[in-house]
């Protein structure tokens, strides 16, 4: 009998299974920002047609977007965000303030958040929904939850790197965290670090990558600054990877995706993690609050001011 390989069940691997895509989230990324059909939406990514139109169908067959018809003879189509898509919302809010902070592409293209419930410039911030501080990754403890198990992961054939030719040029404010968020295997890695798997075996274990991805994707995580080398042992040499305080601040983005996964793929049996605010002593349930009156985000309550140089700054995300 082949070797089977299963990986950790994780509602992090299955969010990552539909969104962990980099053209996945530079075409959400333009239906965001206010684009509804697909000449639009293949203008602002940059993308082949081949491709936009394939991610949309898969878009479409996870239930992430609807095509709804806005002519009939000729029949036309917008593409809708559903519930399920806009409850990404606090994960691509977690993405713009990694991007703010770490990213090198920030020069490029900036985003001024607006709370309009009181009406400030704010910065997302990551909290605990029992005690509303803030979320530190340091500060969360996990245990197995009813829903750990193993599972076959179900690899798809698609080409990771797909999209990312118009990197360069890109203007996606997602510029940098996209090239993490969107590659599966990257995210997959770092779930394993944060919950202590630092040595290469038990990440291979924990992850069922193949040996010479996982090498491949290690060093890309090292060389992009998201993870370092630490020798554990001596004679002979032995490394572990540890996170470093751009990964360190990264774990909120990973924390939304495991809550979106646990809300639309979560086993029967309920969450395979459950998470701990130390603080605070209660399960986590993570919310995104404004840094100026503390308030939990909705979608619908933030404007959005877009600048990219040599461009006027334009009103865009209107809802
Ligand atoms: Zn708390
Ligand atoms: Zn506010």
């Amino acid at each position: 009998m082949a070797e089977q390989k299963f990986i950790r069940t994780c509602s992090i691997w299955r969010a990552l299974g539909v969104v962990g895509d980099f053209a996945t989230l530079l075409i959400l990324e333009s239906i965001w920002q206010g684009a509804r059909r697909f000449s639009e939406i293949q203008t602002r990514t940059g993308m082949l047609k081949a491709l936009v139109s394939g991610r949309l169908k898969q878009l479409i067959a996870n239930g992430l977007l609807v095509k709804v018809a806005y002519s009939e003879t000729p029949k036309r189509y917008d593409y809708r965000m559903t519930e399920k898509c806009m409850e990404l919302y606090w994960t691509a809010l977690m993405m713009l303030r990694w991007e703010k902070k770490w990213s090198s592409g920030q020069e490029k293209t900036s985003v001024q958040l607006t709370h309009k419930v009181c009406g400030h410039v704010f910065d997302p911030v990551p909290s605990c929904g029992h005690c509303e501080k803030e979320i530190f990754a340091r500060d969360v403890t996990w245990d197995e939850g009813p829903g750990v198990g193993w599972m076959a992961p179900s690899y798809s054939r698609r080409r990771q790197g797909e999209g990312r030719q118009n990197v360069a040029e890109c203007t996606s404010l997602f510029h940098e965290i996209a090239m993490v968020t969107g590659d599966r295997w990257a995210g997959l890695i770092l779930r394993s670090v944060f919950t202590r798997l630092r040595k290469f075996d038990e990440i291979r274990k924990d992850t069922g990558i193949a040996t010479n991805i996982l090498s491949d994707r290690l060093n890309q995580l090292v060389d992009n600054g998201f993870l370092y080398t630490h020798a554990y042992q001596d004679a002979p040499t032995r490394y572990e990877y540890r996170l470093t305080d751009r990964s360190w601040d990264y774990y909120p983005v990973l924390l939304m995706l495991l809550q979106w996964g646990d809300k639309w793929y979560a086993s029967p049996e309920g969450p395979p993690l459950l998470l701990n605010h130390t603080p605070c002593g209660h399960e986590l349930t993570p919310t995104v609050n404004c840094s100026h009156c503390g308030g939990a985000i909705r979608a619908g309550d933030v404007a959005y001011e877009l600048s990219t140089v040599a461009e006027k700054p334009a009103k865009v995300f209107a809802e």
